[in-house]
């Protein structure tokens, strides 16, 4: 294997130093949380429809379990390796730590371009590697979610896979399942939403209210759409939405719910008939809005372009929309910048209420879940802001938000008598 120019395993560590420092840890609790419990590693030998076998490779690193069992998602990807498996399951052990939920942090990854499988190659794929991890998973060990290219169609071959295997219905092996199979509705809506709150409870804190205030998106598919739609509902004017194929502006505020019908049925925002005008997919991100959400890709708040950016808060929706020096220099010029860790939990708040509710037999209602969700974002966003005013606004809120994530994770192993 060749290794990567660019290892985000380097980058997740180096970030870790960062917040065993902020917090006055030693070395100790730094060498404890820099290397995973457990990465396996896997073969992957698959019958396809012309009747060869090809051999994929795929890892689960299991990177903490101080607060739990291990939770985090599997991607798809031909470029993953083992590097970025580890980095993301650490990166998920903040993450859950940060929400709230009972769980440390895992992550998995098959090395395969899932575009060029068919249905039922991706079928057996999916099997064969579930079975492969199937000692290392279970309910109350390590519970699997969708990623990048892996959907509720995986979830429910992941647990009927695991289910066969050992003689028992276990509904809760993954989450993200379908509806039908212990998924829960709301789990579509859950992380644009959860983004929402975090924004909403920003602009309380600068000013007072989120009713009348202004905001541009980047980005519009599942995580745009529906922050779009929860802070519109509160009375924001949603003034710029872009996606892949261009973006558009109305001073007057778009109405939410008719762009998410126009864009699901067109396949794009550009066209949208309330538009004033249309401009660049990147043209957000320099709007004088009060508040943007980055809900596309990474990298797209750079030293480069940083200084076009006018908007007051910026809630990331997308995962790392802004690079370490786009982040101090917005923290300089007084800007809120509510980190994805924080900002985007909403998925995995909502994974875990999936979870318990498959272990009580499907008791919970859909409000119920949403209500849970709701208490859990405004609690994190308040205890991260609190520790942010500690350590001075100056610093980046990223900085806050891994700090208080880390220190529940170190606390945790103490009192385990870890450290
Ligand atoms: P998605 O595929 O549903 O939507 C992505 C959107 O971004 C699309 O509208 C696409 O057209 C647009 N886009 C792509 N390139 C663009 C560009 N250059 N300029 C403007 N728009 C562009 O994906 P999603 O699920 O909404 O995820 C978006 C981001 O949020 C990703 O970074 C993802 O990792 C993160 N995220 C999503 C979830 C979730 O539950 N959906 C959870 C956590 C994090």
């Amino acid at each position: 294997m060749t290794t990567p120019v660019y290892d985000p395993y380097e980058e997740a560590k180096k970030q870790l130093r960062k917040a065993v420092d902020l917090l006055g840890y030693g070395d100790e609790v730094y060498e404890v949380l820099a290397v995973p419990d457990r990465v396996l590693e896997v073969k992957l030998p698959v019958r396809m429809d012309d009747g060869t076998v090809k051999v994929f490779i795929g890892w689960r690193s299991q990177h903490n379990c101080a607060l739990g069992p291990y939770k985090g998602g599997v991607r798809y990807h031909p470029n993953v390796h083992k590097n970025e498996v580890i980095a993301l399951s650490m990166w998920m052990t903040w993450k859950n730590a940060l929400a709230g939920i009972p769980y440390g942090g895992g992550k998995g990854g098959i090395r395969v371009d899932p575009r060029k499988l068919s249905f039922a190659e991706l079928e057996r794929l999916s099997r064969t590697f579930f079975h492969a991890i199937a000692d290392i998973v279970g309910i109350d060990r390590d519970i699997p979610a969708p990623d990048v290219y892996t959907n509720p169609q995986t979830m429910a071959w992941f647990m009927d896979e695991y289910s066969r295997k050992v003689s028992n219905q276990i509904l809760g092996i993954v989450t993200g399942k379908p509806k039908i199979l212990g998924g829960l509705n709301v789990r579509m809506i859950s992380t644009g939403h959860g983004t929402a709150i975090t924004a909403r409870e920003a602009a309380k804190k600068l000013w007072g209210t989120v009713e009348g205030k202004t905001v541009a998106l980047q980005g519009f598919g599942n995580a745009g759409q529906y922050a779009a739609k929860s802070l519109y509902e509160w009375g924001a004017k949603i003034v710029a939405v872009s996606d892949s194929k261009g973006g558009i502006y109305s001073s007057k505020g778009f109405n939410a719910e008719e762009l998410i019908k126009w864009k699901v049925e067109k396949g794009t925002v550009v066209g949208f008939p309330e538009a004033e005008k249309t401009f660049k997919s990147d043209d957000p991100l320099y709007l004088d809005v009060d508040i943007l959400i980055p809900a596309a890709l990474e990298n797209a708040i750079t030293k480069e372009n940083v200084d076009k950016v006018k908007a007051k808060i910026i809630a990331e929706a997308a995962n790392g929309p802004t690079t370490p020096e786009a982040d101090v220099e917005l923290a300089k010029r007084g800007v809120v910048v509510i980190p994805d860790i924080l900002a985007n939990a909403g998925g995995v708040i909502m994974s875990h209420i999936e979870w318990v509710n498959n272990r009580m037999g499907g008791w919970i209602k859909e409000e119920e879940a949403l209500a849970r969700l709701e208490e859990k974002m405004t609690n994190n966003f308040e205890e991260v802001w609190k520790f942010w005013e500690e350590i001075g606004r100056d610093h980046p809120m990223r900085d806050a938000a891994y700090g208080v994530a880390v220190k529940r994770v170190v606390e945790a192993m103490k009192l385990r008598g870890w450290i």
